[in-house]
């Protein structure tokens, strides 16, 4: 009686640096197969225990605004250290052609440039539980640059001023209870009237005289 749409709808998973959005994701995809990670671009360099092609798609600089030049993009940002990330039009579309949703894994930026184009986008914004814990996992990482670390930081405090063009935040102070919530946001959101493609009403005299008529009426 219901119809759903069958084509998939984008959710953006954006946050505050270590807030865990990572491990969030992996956990709702192992939980729902009718999601979909887009794998982002980025020029920046690969980290130890990064692999291409699972983490990012890793291309040098050039390689990436050559690539903004042809119009490959569907969104792409400057984010940090004035390296490039951006989502590829075609692997979104591939995986939007499944009829999955696709989460893009992105920053403050692209998620108002995809809002843009696809205004039904839902907006997920995940956050650390307080910047005292963001300034102890940043230390804990101790992958990165001081000028890295100090960058990791102020960004972050930059992000969460845009927190309200997001439809949600989710605070992770519990990692199951953080996914619990954005699965539960993705349920809400299926059955958002708005969502749905068709309400087939059909046959609604047949059945009603019918009715009538096997009841007496
Ligand atoms: P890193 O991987 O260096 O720790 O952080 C990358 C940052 O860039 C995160 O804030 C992440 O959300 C963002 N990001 C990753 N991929 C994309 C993308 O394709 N587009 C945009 N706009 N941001 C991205």
């Amino acid at each position: 009686m219901i119809k759903h749409k069958q084509k998939g709808e984008f959710i953006i998973i954006s946050g505050t640096t270590c807030a865990g959005k990572g491990t969030v994701i992996e956990k709702l995809l192992a939980k729902d197969k009718n999601l979909a990670l887009s794998i982002s671009y980025t020029s920046r360099a690969k980290r130890d225990g990064e692999v291409d092609g699972v983490d990012y798609h890793f291309i040098s600089r050039d390689e990436f605004e050559k690539r903004i030049q042809k119009g490959e993009f569907l969104e792409y940002a400057k984010v940090r250290y004035g390296e490039y990330f951006g989502t590829a039009k075609k692997d979104v579309q591939k995986l939007l052609e499944t009829g999955k949703d696709v989460i893009l894994e992105i920053d403050v930026q692209g998620a108002q440039q995809i809002k843009e184009m696809f205004p039904e986008t839902i907006l997920i914004f995940i956050m650390a539980p307080s910047m005292n814990e963001v300034k102890r996992r940043i230390k804990a990482r101790g992958k990165e640059t001081k000028e890295q670390i100090l960058d990791r930081f102020i960004t972050a405090y930059r992000e969460i001023n845009e927190i309200p063009k997001y439809n949600y935040v989710v605070v992770n102070d519990n990692l199951d209870e953080a996914v619990k919530k954005v699965e539960a946001i993705l349920i809400s959101e299926k059955c958002r009237v708005d969502r749905i493609e068709e309400i087939d009403v059909e046959n609604q005299e047949e059945f009603i005289h019918e009715f009538i008529m096997e009841n007496d009426l």
